[in-house]
């Protein structure tokens, strides 16, 4: 569903990501780990041109990524991403939050557009909240909001860029809980997160990056348990 293919991102003389090959298949999810600083949310704004690379290829669902143009808008629809800071308009309410898109990027009828958001919203347990503006919900219910949004879109794939880092903790696991259900549902994610309890029970893969490369990749019990470079097992002391 993914296709990296010898992935070179520099940003001026600082080489960011180095020689990234990574396939990720169809309904896999792949959890991504790694020192701060390491490339985990570059790997993922490359994976919806947020950020173009240097050289090396990105195919999504077998199709290379274009670098402009009704292409790239097409194809940024198709891989949808959720951020730490949750980005919703703030002065819109949560159901146009998540109707925006699809009614102006895949020309949706407003009364279908809210339809399919209402359920989405209801999927993600914020119906009740349809109403309401961002700052009127808890940052889980926001980030639920923001989850919801993305997949309006109907993407093939989604990232996941630490989207419980800036939450109270009480508030993580009904977003994990979102997340761990989409995967069961069978989506194809990439998720940057140090919840390692989530890696457990919802990857398919960890994926552990460090200084830009892909150092380890390994099922989530072999990895945690038995993680082979040095590199990968300084990290882990630090986090478990
Ligand atoms: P991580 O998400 O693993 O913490 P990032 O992908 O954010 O790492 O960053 C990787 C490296 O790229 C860091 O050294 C960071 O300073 C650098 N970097 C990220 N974004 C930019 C940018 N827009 N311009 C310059 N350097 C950047
Ligand atoms: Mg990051």
């Amino acid at each position: 569903m993914v296709q990296l293919t010898d992935v070179q991102k520099h940003f001026g003389s600082h080489h960011v990501l180095k020689d990234v090959t990574l396939s990720i298949a169809p309904r896999e999810v792949v959890v991504v780990v790694g020192p701060s600083g390491s490339g985990k949310s570059t790997l993922c704004r490359c994976i919806n041109r947020l950020e173009t690379i240097t050289s090396g290829s990105i195919a999504v669902d077998g199709v290379d990524l274009p670098a402009e143009g009704r292409a790239l808008a097409k194809l940024r629809a198709e891989v949808g991403m959720v951020f730490q800071s949750f980005n919703l308009f703030a002065h819109r309410t949560i159901l146009d939050n998540v109707t925006l898109a699809p009614i102006k990027v895949l020309g949706r009828s407003r009364k279908e557009a809210r339809a399919e958001g209402l359920a989405l919203l209801d999927r993600v347990g914020i119906a009740d909240k349809a109403d309401r503006f961002p700052a009127q919900l808890s940052g889980g219910q926001q980030q639920r909001a923001a989850i919801a949004r993305a997949l309006a879109m109907k993407p093939k794939v989604m990232l996941f860029d630490e989207p419980t880092s800036a939450l109270d903790p009480e508030m993580v696991s009904e977003v994990l809980d979102v997340m761990t259900s989409l995967a069961g549902d069978g989506m194809t994610m990439v998720v940057v997160t140090h919840e390692m309890g989530f890696a457990r029970r919802a990857a398919d893969r960890v994926i552990f990056m460090d200084d830009g490369r892909i150092v380890e990749e390994d099922t989530p019990a072999n990895f945690f348990d038995h993680a082979s470079s040095p590199r990968a097992q300084a990290f882990l002391s630090k986090i478990l």
